[in-house]
């Protein structure tokens, strides 16, 4: 384990209430673990989806914790095969044990047909043999709550979906919120951290917990060289810039991807994948992490005829509406 990793094991938070807002989600979800711990029973299957580093898998974690159960970790592309699914679900899963499958819309066809029962009745079917002397045997599961993460809901197919008793969104967080997480980081590390520089990191994150802890080891990082005893606003200021971070948290590859539909496409419609061709990124990397901020932001919108650059983005970037300079 790095340092990185197990500085990132100590400030995972635990419990619903060290878990830094999602507010309806956790309201929402309190009330359900409350009452299958009342009940003694596991919680419902749970699909949780949203951009990356939202903290899905944190949430996960604090599923099982709050419910006092074991968890198990694996993800959609380890699961390939059906014995791949039945390694997992008859190997150490426990009865009311939370099965944590991250990248869910990557499962496996015939896997994922196989984990309909699991889920369902919780029993798996198991062939035994080939050919005319294959028999089918059923074995019976624990009652285990499977908790899917997805960036990629559209990808769930409908069957699967319908098994999920909890569907959850996760929301990307205010600067405010960040902040509050990061100085109870700044705390628990041991360092000074002002909150008006908590502040300029949380407003420069995307919105994501997991960019703002890098962004807050970086400027640790600049403050500590210049031999300052307290990570301020100025040198939070001053380090963000330098690693390229614009006012709303755009990096290069944020403008770059602005400046290609402004000037290049016009400002849009284009497709996709011309656009992801003409910046060198992959479609679904375009689709999955940048796109979703840049559509919260109001920069952007797609369209059934293509990606297209509002008002706001072009004022962003300081250039006039539908200004096309073309290159
Ligand atoms: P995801 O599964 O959505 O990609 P994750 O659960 O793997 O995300 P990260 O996004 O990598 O988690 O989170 C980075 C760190 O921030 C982790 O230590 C995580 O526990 C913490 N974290 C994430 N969300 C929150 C939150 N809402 N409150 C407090 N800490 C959080």
């Amino acid at each position: 384990m790095t340092g990185t990793e197990s500085n990132d094991a100590a400030l995972r938070p635990r419990s619903l209430t060290e878990y830094v807002g999602q507010a309806k989600l956790k309201d929402k979800l309190g009330v359900y673990l409350q009452a299958a711990r009342g009940r003694g029973e596991a919680l419902d299957h749970t699909l949780l989806f949203g951009p990356p580093g939202l903290g899905k898998t944190t949430l996960a974690h604090i599923i099982a914790y709050e419910l006092g159960v074991n968890i198990r970790v694996t993800s959609g592309p380890a699961i390939e095969k059906p014995g791949d699914l039945a390694a997992i679900l008859t190997n150490s899963l426990e009865e009311g044990d939370v099965l944590f499958i991250d990248e869910i819309h990557r499962l496996g066809r015939v896997a994922e047909e196989h984990l309909y029962p699991a889920m369902e009745d919780f029993k798996l079917d198991i062939v035994l043999g080939q050919g005319p002397a294959a028999r089918t045997i059923e074995l019976p599961l624990p009652r285990f709550t499977l908790v899917g993460a997805t960036t990629r809901p559209g990808l769930i197919t409908a069957p699967m979906r319908s098994r999920f008793g909890i569907i959850e969104h996760l929301e990307y967080y205010t600067a405010e919120e960040i902040a509050q997480n990061l100085l109870r980081d700044a705390r628990l590390l041991g360092f000074d951290l002002d909150e008006a520089a908590a502040l300029e990191i949380g407003g420069r994150s995307r919105g994501t917990m997991r960019i703002a802890k890098r962004l807050l080891r970086r400027v640790r990082d600049f403050t500590e060289v210049a031999g300052e005893p307290c990570i301020s606003l100025e040198r939070a200021h001053d380090a963000l810039d330098k690693l390229g971070l614009d006012s709303a948290g755009l990096d290069d590859r944020d403008k770059k991807y602005l400046e290609t539909l402004i000037h290049r496409f016009a400002g849009g419609p284009v497709g996709l994948d011309t656009l992801a061709t003409a910046i060198s990124e992959d479609a679904l990397t375009l689709e999955d992490v940048y796109e979703p901020f840049l559509i919260q932001l109001g920069f952007i919108k797609r369209t059934p005829r293509g990606r297209v650059a509002t008002a706001h983005a072009y004022d962003h970037l300081g250039l006039p509406p539908g200004n096309d300079l073309g290159f």
